[in-house]
């Protein structure tokens, strides 16, 4: 006995399973919740359904460099800093954990769009960061590198990998606006199908969103989301998938900051109000594309209920009302601070608060 004891002690150890579990984050960019379905994306629909799907869930901005690092941080765009695209001088606070840092895994990201990429501190805590230097590029080289990068890891390991076809200008045979950005979300379902029939086989845990959607007539100024705080923009896609997860479908308010939650494979806490806040009017914002007399940006509060309201920056509350406590914490949300770089003028412009010394950081 002590032999055959000694003899299995003596036994090289197993070597690392071929196909390790992956942690994987995927996201669409202004992918709208109304176009999660099976006739709209019929494989990640499919998956949705073997998983749990949040359908009460909301983005805090319609911008996607805040929103991605609410989905990596669990804070909203006021608390982790990112307030607004890369573009615009924010960065994510360096003492903000992300969730692949948190999850002490190795970490890749490969992303499809520069809002997504490394200005602005998206790529902290990533060994591996493959994005565009500018613009963009097809969802099927993002798709085609993580799939290369997957059968090398052998460990556990995290990986983001960012889809930006939904996004405008819109290209397909469709007849108008609406009908080509269905066909952009169609094909990035198509794209991705591939990466999750394989993350699957691993067993890997997914969660699937979206940064935010997109506006397409319900508003006057029509296929943007960067200026918008109405549903269309800051309802989202959300939904998990992991081998033995009882499917689901919760109706609970929820929103991107309960990524990192789903991540961990905990169930996110149902919130009582989710608050979010418009993107900004730039300058050549087209009449109409903005409530007249925009200062700032739109506060918004979402109730348990799914009712949403807005208040525009100078006035009331243009939808319904908020219980008291949602109304006075959007309304408390902290103002947008003054972008390094950005000229006074510019700033009072972009309807940015303005500090009270002359000289700003
Ligand atoms: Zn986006």
């Amino acid at each position: 006995m002590l032999i055959v004891l000694a003899l299995a002690c003596s036994r090289p150890p197993a070597s690392p399973p071929a196909s390790a579990p992956i942690t994987a984050l995927i996201t669409i960019d202004t992918w709208r919740a109304d176009h999660l379905s099976p006739e709209r994306t019929p494989r990640l629909w499919a998956l949705a359904e073997q998983g749990v799907r949040y359908d009460n869930a909301w983005s805090p901005i319609g911008l996607t460099s805040p929103a991605h690092a609410t989905m990596l941080s669990g804070l909203p765009p006021w608390e982790h800093g990112l307030r607004a695209n890369n573009h615009h001088g924010y960065s994510l606070s360096p003492e903000v954990p992300l969730i692949h840092e948190t999850l002490g895994l190795p970490a890749a990201a490969f992303v499809s769009a520069f809002p997504a990429g490394p200005e602005g501190g998206l790529r902290r805590g990533f060994s591996l960061f493959d994005g565009p230097e500018s613009g963009e590029r097809p969802g099927s080289v993002a798709v085609e590198r993580a799939q290369a990068w997957l059968p090398t890891q052998a460990s556990p390991a995290f990986l983001w990998v960012h889809l930006f076809e939904p996004h405008g200008p819109y290209q397909g045979d469709g007849a108008t606006e609406a009908a080509r950005y269905a066909e952009e979300v169609r094909l990035a379902d198509t794209l991705l199908a591939p990466l999750l029939d394989e993350l699957v086989r691993r067993g890997s845990r997914i969660v699937v969103a979206a940064d935010h959607g997109e506006i397409l007539d319900e508003e006057p100024c029509g296929l943007q989301h960067d200026r918008s705080s109405a549903e269309p923009v800051l309802h989202v896609p959300l939904f998990t998938w992991a081998p033995g997860l009882e499917p689901e479908v919760v109706h609970d308010l929820v929103g991107l900051s309960d990524v990192p939650a789903l991540l961990r494979g905990e169930r996110p806490a149902p919130r009582s109000v989710w608050l979010a806040e418009s993107g900004l009017c730039e300058p050549s914002c087209a009449p109409g594309c903005a409530p007249p007399g925009l200062s700032g940006r739109d506060r918004v509060a979402i109730d348990g209920g799914g009712r949403w309201t807005h208040r525009p920056g100078r006035g009331s509350w243009a939808e319904g009302q908020p219980d008291p406590a949602g109304r006075a914490l959007a309304e408390g949300l902290p103002p947008v601070p003054v972008p390094q770089g950005e000229a006074p003028e510019e700033a009072a412009v972009l309807g940015y608060v303005l500090p009270e010394e002359p000289s700003r950081r």
